[in-house]
């Protein structure tokens, strides 16, 4: 058992050493235990598969404005070479979302919030932000961590109390319930919040306008239905990091290096 545990803690290791590497833009350190082509299959499966259910949205309109944003939010990427799609879905649903390795939908919904290209730019590249810093990679990723740490405490439980089964399995159901509460939620939150930081990188980069991004988002807390804040946070530490990015980027202290040039 004892060896067992030893074993696991090292394979464990061993995998979280050799997957390690760093977000573009924030540099944060992340593990990452799928490849790029891994990661770019699940997303082509899983885009394939709401195709078939969903709408695919004729209106011009829409379509043309997605376009345009999203033409120039991709070279600035730095990973423009993934085969990326982006489709409108006729919907009410006022969301828009991303899958792993460049695909990007937007229910038509959404779109009488935007007023104009720099307004979806504040969505576009939120949602491109995420398919760059490949959150849903690393999202299963810590999944898999968190197995490893669960299966590796219900083993040092069942050797810490000689194998008593009771004890062990209450063990287990703390273990799992903490590493879902104290790991795995708190990742979501790191993802939402970069994908903000980097998506207003992306938008000074390709030359949007910025400081439409905080009137946006309030506007759009204070009036859509609650589908986009289900999958998104709202909140004001949200508007407070988007402010905090935008200021960096004009004083030039943003980590990413780019700066935004007064006109
Ligand atoms: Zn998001």
């Amino acid at each position: 058992m004892r060896k067992q545990l030893l074993l696991l803690l090292v394979v464990g290791m061993v995998l979280v050493i050799t997957g390690c590497s760093s977000v573009p833009y924030t540099n944060r350190s992340r593990y990452l235990a799928y490849s790029q082509s891994e990661e770019n299959e699940l997303g082509k499966t899983a885009w394939e598969e709401i195709k078939k259910e969903e709408k695919i949205s004729t209106d011009s309109e829409k379509n043309a404005m997605l376009a345009r944003v999203v033409k120039k939010l991709i070279p600035v990427s730095g990973m423009a070479d993934l085969d990326w799609e982006y489709l409108v879905f006729e919907s009410e649903t006022e969301n828009a979302f991303a899958l792993p390795g460049g695909k990007i939908a937007f229910y038509s919904g959404i779109f009488k919030y935007f007023n104009s290209d720099d307004e979806l730019a504040v969505v576009a590249a939120h949602e491109i932000a995420h398919v760059i810093a490949r959150h849903s990679n690393e999202g299963m990723s810590q999944q898999n961590i968190a197995n490893i740490a669960g299966v590796a405490s219900v083993l040092t439980a069942y050797i810490l109390t000689d194998g008593d089964t009771a004890a062990t399995a209450v063990t287990g159901a703390v273990a799992y319930g903490g590493l879902n509460y104290g790991f795995l939620l708190p990742y979501s939150r790191t993802h939402e919040a970069e994908a903000d930081e980097i998506g207003i990188v992306l938008m000074a980069k390709a030359g949007f306008d910025v400081d439409v991004a905080v009137p946006f988002w309030q506007k759009f807390g204070n009036d859509s239905t609650i589908s986009f804040f289900s999958t998104h946070p709202s909140s004001a530490d949200r508007i407070e990091n988007i402010k905090r990015v935008i200021s960096e980027l004009k004083s030039g202290t943003h980590t990413s290096g780019v700066v935004i040039r007064a006109k």
